[in-house]
Order: structure tokens, then C-alpha cells, then sequence
């Protein structure tokens, strides 16, 4: 999706309307259409930007910085008790708009909401796993 057609480049471009709640030289953050929880919102670079592979150092920087401080005043605002960050890169890790963003998800007590299966490794495995990153840094 080229950058003329990026929905949330038009929207950062208020040509789609949105609930913007934050906005600086960077970045850009708005509630997302349809949220986990009450004032879950979205962190973007102002910049196109497909996700964290092409994402520059700069803007990376900005959006976490943006996160970082919305993920307090929304829990404060909210009377939130707790927030979970959420980042989808490609199309198999569930990320379905092309243009880099954080989700800042607000949680409550009894909002019900579950953390993904975890297991243990085999033997063996998470050494396995290990030597893969460090040979690939
Ligand atoms: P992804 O699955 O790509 O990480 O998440 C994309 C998010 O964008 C979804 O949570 C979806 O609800 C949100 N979204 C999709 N279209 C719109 C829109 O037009 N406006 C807003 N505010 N959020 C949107
Ligand atoms: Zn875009």
C-alpha cells in the first residue's frame, strides 16, 4: 500500500476522521474504531512506514517516547489497572493496516480479556533458538 492510499497516513492527514489524542512533530495517536477496551489507542509516525523492519531509528524512538507517556495518562484518565502494548509486524502476525502502530490497550479488572499460550522448551531447544539470534546479529 503505497502512501496515498494508507489509511492511517489519511487519517494522520485528517482525511479520515479520527478521536486524535495526542500529536507531535513524529507522531500521531488516535482511538482505534474498534477497541479491546475503552480508550484503546494507536501510536503511529507521522512518516509511512510499514512496520518495525523499515521503521527508522528516529521515529522508532518518537513512537515508544509517545507510548511511553500515553500509557500513563491513559491509565490515569481511564482509572485503568494496568495497560498492555501490542505490536503486529506482517500480515501472519495479525498486523492488517500497513502502516507501522502501537496499540495501547487499557485493562480492567474484570475485563475478562486472556494472555496467549505459553509452553516450556524441550530440551535442548532454547539453546537451539538462542545460537539462531546470536549467529544472525
Ligand atoms: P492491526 O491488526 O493491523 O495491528 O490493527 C489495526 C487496527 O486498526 C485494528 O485494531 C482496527 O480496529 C483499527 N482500525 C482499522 N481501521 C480503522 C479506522 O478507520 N480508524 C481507526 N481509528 N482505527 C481503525
Ligand atoms: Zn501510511
Amino acid at each position: 500500500m503505497s502512501e496515498s492510499g494508507c489509511l492511517f497516513c489519511k487519517i494522520v492527514r485528517a482525511e479520515i476522521p479520527s478521536f486524535k489524542v495526542y500529536e507531535d512533530d513524529r507522531t500521531f495517536a488516535f482511538l482505534d474504531i474498534r477497541p479491546v477496551n475503552e480508550g484503546h489507542t494507536l501510536v503511529v509516525p507521522k512518516t509511512h512506514t510499514l512496520n518495525i523492519f523499515d521503521v527508522s531509528p528516529e521515529d522508532w524512538s518518537a513512537v515508544t517516547e509517545t507510548v511511553r507517556k500515553l500509557s500513563g495518562t491513559i491509565e490515569q484518565a481511564l482509572s485503568a489497572s494496568g495497560i498492555n502494548l501490542m505490536m503486529n509486524n506482517r500480515e501472519h502476525a495479525g498486523q492488517i493496516v500497513d502502516h507501522l502502530h502501537v496499540h495501547i490497550i487499557p485493562r480492567f479488572t474484570s475485563d475478562g480479556l486472556m494472555h496467549w499460550p505459553q509452553h516450556s522448551y524441550p530440551a535442548g531447544e532454547g539453546e537451539a533458538a538462542q545460537k539462531k539470534i546470536l549467529a544472525a546479529l
